[in-house]
């Protein structure tokens, strides 16, 4: 089997498991993640939002993960994660990474498609082997903890008639689509995965690998439902980014006398990589490498 960023999607859209899209700010984040890939055998996304990348730089970034690649041996792919304009999409392919999201979800369909086929011919021109990726439907909430109970409307739903225009227009190479996902997780409970919708999505786009984002906080039993429907990656972020801080806070608390950063940090980092390896085997992104 090929590692190559493109076929490792197109295997997981066509088969029951899903790459992991883990995002990170941290070096030692990007660590625990590879440590959980490097046990369990998994190819991995891993993703910075722009908010990321600016903290970490884009080339930094492209450059850690590199070291990574080489270190381990591992499929490790970078994205960038919500791209909302072509300049900042420009950025992250022209500092070297694998992939980029182009999301316009917040625009009209003509304007969205506008800017991501744009994206698409820039990638293209550089290397043929970027993937993008680009969005339909509107994800409600954002990679936090919220208190209030988050509602999918029906009109925030990817259709598979817009989904398939939107891809033929825009050469995207997958798509992030909305059938009942939102960002972060909800005290009162994320909404219930409409599992119906994504077959029909995959039935009209039945060769795009398609993005679940928002993987944080959705039940396992729709998680399961979803990895045969044409699912390629599966984006987590709160669950980390909670249980990280939450452990970082608790051990600061702990030895109020440590001064040392990489000694307080960690047992966060460890915290992170268990979550990591429990989202990687309920994907089924294990023993692939
Ligand atoms: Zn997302």
């Amino acid at each position: 089997m090929s590692y190559k960023l493109k076929d490792l999607l197109q295997e997981a859209s066509k088969r029951p498991h899903a790459l992991g899209h883990f995002n990170f700010s941290t070096l030692g984040i990007l660590r625990a993640i590879v440590q959980a890939c490097g046990e369990l055998k998994s190819p991995v996304f891993v993703g910075t939002s722009e908010g990321e990348a600016k903290y970490m730089g884009y080339r930094q970034a492209t450059a850690l993960v590199e070291a990574f690649r080489e270190e381990t041996g591992l499929p490790i792919y970078i994205n960038a994660d919500h791209h909302k304009t072509f300049e900042s999409a420009k950025a992250a392919i022209d500092a070297g990474y694998d992939s980029v999201q182009i999301d316009e979800t917040a625009l009209s369909l003509e304007e969205n498609i506008g800017v991501s086929k744009k994206v698409v011919e820039y990638a293209k021109g550089v290397n043929p082997d970027i993937s993008v990726e680009g969005g339909l439907g509107y994800i409600r909430g954002s990679s936090e903890l919220h208190k209030e109970k988050i509602e999918v409307r029906p009109e925030d739903m990817t259709t598979p008639d817009e989904a398939k225009r939107f891809v033929e227009e825009t050469g995207v190479d997958r798509l992030a689509i909305v059938f009942g996902n939102i960002h972060g997780v909800s005290a009162a409970g994320n909404p219930r995965l409409d599992i119906d919708r994504l077959k029909e999505i995959h039935a009209a786009i039945p060769d795009v690998p398609l993005t679940l984002h928002g993987g944080s906080g959705i039940s396992d039993e729709d998680i399961k439902a979803a990895l045969s429907h044409g699912m390629s990656n599966i984006h987590v972020n709160t669950e980390i980014r909670a249980a990280y801080t939450d452990a970082l806070r608790a051990g600061l608390d702990e030895d109020k006398e440590q001064t040392t950063p990489y000694k307080y940090l960690n047992s966060a980092d460890e915290v992170a990589q268990r979550i990591v390896e429990g989202k990687l085997k309920l994907f089924g992104a294990v023993d692939l490498v």
